[in-house]
This record gives structure tokens, C-alpha cells and sequence, in this order.
């Protein structure tokens, strides 16, 4: 099967006809079929589907053992997310296999397929959270205890999905099997862009964080309170929107907030509650640390000023990744080797290799994206790109599969 049928066919899953965005979220049908779809693909290829205690898939080519080489990413997306993030590390995996078999390739070590599951954390708020519980980097009890926004648990999820929550655990046996992981990513910034290149490799991943500030105030008629006598959450949150601003902008960090439940949310009423989802990242951690810091004593001041209380809480916390640089150069010099030079890109988007960069050798492909944007319907890739993609990583895999 080429990339395009197999984009073809996952296209369609879990898009939103009114925004042409996706809502893959999981635990969810749009998730279930994404799951079904990927097992379908796997076994059409005489790969084994083995579902683990945590939610994430693992598609053997060849028996599991020792040294293996994984790749894959992820089927879940954020509110209204692009086509690409994450889906296409899955479509060229399986491509790349479509290739690597029809040129008669035998893996001498174990290669196998991964999707990670709530890689965006978009329903339970903490990304990477598949593998997170895999490495042991969040603990089962806090995850199965994590709510989405109507107050279902991971646990009623997970037991609603058909797995049974009580088996959440960290895995190291799994993990002792995998010699590396190579992430194919569709490209979130504009770097390969100007410098013509359809293909790039991670050198590392920004530190960043999520937290959560809930502003609480006093509800009251917006037609009779006089301005004085109000306490209005939303004045503080929009300072605090305004000033995350400054403070990144003059570190060179970035700070965002993408989230906001206004409560009880009525025009006509100042509000009792905002509650507010910070997502910060910088380039180091002291730098991170410092922008967060100046956002949350804003926050602290304008919540006094308009009598207001103000609680904030970390939801999660990604530490500094800086990938293998041995696994990082051999595919540099073997894309290199194939006319296919990618350069070194440094990133501010969390990802599952990075999680997995803590345990064992990681690395990540970037596929050009045009535009830069993602996280959106207009995240995009060309097909040739993507073509690209499936190429430098079936070069990829035939060099750390090849030899055992
Ligand atoms: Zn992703």
C-alpha cells in the first residue's frame, strides 16, 4: 500500500466536518476506531498487535526481544488538531514497513510499531501520559484519579474502553527490550522551510510545563454592581494574560494561555470563577522557571488588588530533553550518505521520544511543514515531503535493524 491509501484511509477518522479539524481524543469512538484501524493496518502486514496494561499499542515485526528498534508516534489530537501531528509518524511506519518488505528486507533485530496513547493529554490534561505510565515518569494512582472536563476518571475511561485501569503500572520490562526509538514528527515551527530541507533531526526539546490558575471572585449583576464594589476574577486573569506575555517575550521563552473556563459564563454577570491553563516553555529550565515565576506573582498581585483569591496548581512538568547523540549523528550521516542531508533543529513541542529519551537512546525525524503551523486544521505537509519522510525512514530503520 503507498502513503497515499494509507492516508486515505485513516483521513476520514475522528475530523469534525464543520472545522475540518480532528478530535481524536482518547478512550473515545473517534480514538477506538483510530486503535482498530491501526491494528488492522499491523496485522495486514503480518505484524503482531500487542495492546499494553497503559493504552498504548506495539506492532511486532519479527518475535519480541532484546534490542529492539521501535518507531511510531501517535493517533490522539488536540481540540480541532491538524491531520498530521502525530498520525504521520503512524502512516509512515506503516509505509515504511510496505517498503522495507517489498525490497525483501528481514529485520535481524526486532523492529517494532508504537502508538502512544493520550500523547496531547487534550482529554485528561497531562501530555505524554501513555508513555509517562510506560517509564514509570508519572505515578498509576495520580493518572487513574485524573479527570477530563465533564469529571470522568482515566479509570472510568480505561473501564468503559474494556481494559481494566488496576493493571496501570510502569513497564521496565518492555523497555529493557527496546534498543531505540526513532519519532517521525510532522515539522511544528517553520525552520526546514527556509533552509530547503524536507527532512530535519531533533537535537533536543525545550523544557515545559502546564499550569492551572483559578481565579475566584464573587458573581454579581452586571447592570447594578457598581465597578467599586466588584470582585471580578477577569480582571486578574487578563492582566495575567497580558503580563505571561511580556515575561516570555523578554526572555525568549513562550507563554500561552490557550484554555479558559469562564464561570458561571452568563453575559450578564460578572463571573464567580475563571479558571486558566498556562502553557509555558523556554530553552532552559532556569529561564522557565523564571518567566513562570514573574506570571504567577503577577497573578498573586492582581488577584489582591481586585479581592480576589487566587490558586495555582503545576499539572505537568517536562524537564530539558537533549537527545542521543550518537543514535542523532549515525542518522545524520546515514540520510547524508543517501543524498538526503537533514539538519539539526532544537524544538519547543513535547513528544513521546522525549519521554523515552530519559530511559533509552531516542531520536526524531521533522518533516517540512510549509507554514510552521500546527495544532490546526491548516497544519500541512506535502505529500512529496511525507513521501520523503517515509524514505529517510526506511533508510533509517534498515541501518539500526539491519545488524544485529
Ligand atoms: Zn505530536
Amino acid at each position: 500500500m503507498t502513503f497515499t491509501d494509507l492516508w486515505r484511509d485513516l483521513e476520514p477518522l475522528g475530523r469534525d466536518p464543520a472545522t475540518g479539524g480532528y478530535r481524536r481524543y482518547s478512550w473515545t469512538p473517534a480514538d477506538a476506531q483510530c486503535r482498530a484501524w491501526f491494528t488492522r493496518q499491523a496485522e495486514k502486514r503480518g505484524l503482531t498487535v500487542h495492546p499494553d496494561a497503559n493504552g498504548n499499542l506495539w506492532a511486532w515485526w519479527g518475535e519480541p526481544g532484546p534490542g529492539a528498534v521501535a518507531t511510531g508516534s501517535h493517533l490522539d489530537s488536540v481540540p480541532d488538531g491538524g491531520g498530521f501531528d502525530g498520525a504521520l509518524g503512524v502512516v509512515t511506519a506503516l509505509a515504511a514497513v510496505d517498503l522495507l518488505q517489498e525490497q525483501n528486507f528481514y529485520p535481524e533485530r526486532p523492529m517494532v510499531l508504537v502508538t502512544f496513547t493520550e500523547e496531547e493529554g487534550a482529554r485528561f490534561g497531562l501530555p505524554c501520559l501513555g508513555s509517562r505510565l510506560l517509564t514509570g515518569a508519572v505515578d498509576p494512582e495520580v493518572a487513574r484519579a485524573l479527570t477530563d472536563d465533564a469529571g470522568v476518571t482515566l479509570a472510568e475511561a480505561m473501564t468503559a474502553a474494556g481494559l481494566d485501569p488496576a493493571l496501570i503500572a510502569p513497564d521496565p520490562a518492555r523497555l529493557d527490550d527496546l534498543g531505540a526509538f526513532v519519532e517521525l514528527h510532522v515539522e511544528q515551527g517553520r525552520a526546514l522551510a527556509p533552509m530547503g530541507s524536507a527532512i530535519g533531526i531533533a537535537e533536543g526539546i525545550w523544557p515545559h510545563g502546564r499550569w492551572r490558575l483559578d481565579f475566584t471572585g464573587q458573581a454579581d449583576h452586571a447592570g447594578t454592581a457598581g465597578l467599586g464594589d466588584r470582585r471580578d476574577p477577569m480582571l486578574a486573569y487578563a492582566g495575567t494574560v497580558l503580563q505571561a506575555r511580556h515575561a516570555a517575550a523578554s526572555r525568549h521563552a513562550l507563554a500561552t494561555f490557550g484554555k479558559v473556563i469562564a464561570e458561571p459564563g452568563a453575559t450578564n454577570a460578572v463571573c464567580s470563577a475563571v479558571r486558566a491553563w498556562l502553557d509555558a516553555r523556554a530553552p532552559d529550565e532556569i529561564t522557565l522557571s523564571r518567566t513562570v515565576t514573574d506570571i504567577r506573582s503577577t497573578a498573586k498581585r492582581l488577584s489582591v488588588e481586585h479581592g480576589v483569591t487566587l490558586s495555582v496548581r503545576q499539572e505537568s512538568y517536562s524537564p530539558v530533553v537533549r537527545f542521543d547523540e550518537d543514535l542523532r549523528d549515525r542518522i545524520a550521516v546515514v540520510l547524508a550518505v543517501a543524498g538526503m542531508p537533514a539538519p539539526v533543529l532544537a524544538t519547543g513541542a513535547g513528544h513521546d521520544a522525549g519521554v523515552l529519551a530519559a530511559r533509552l537512546p531516542a531520536a526524531m525525524l521533522f518533516v517540512r511543514n510549509p507554514t510552521g503551523v500546527s495544532h490546526s486544521p491548516a497544519e500541512h505537509a506535502s505529500l512529496a515531503d511525507c513521501e520523503a519522510g517515509v524514505r529517510a525512514l526506511v533508510l533509517v530503520l534498515r541501518d539500526l535493524a539491519g545488524s544485529a
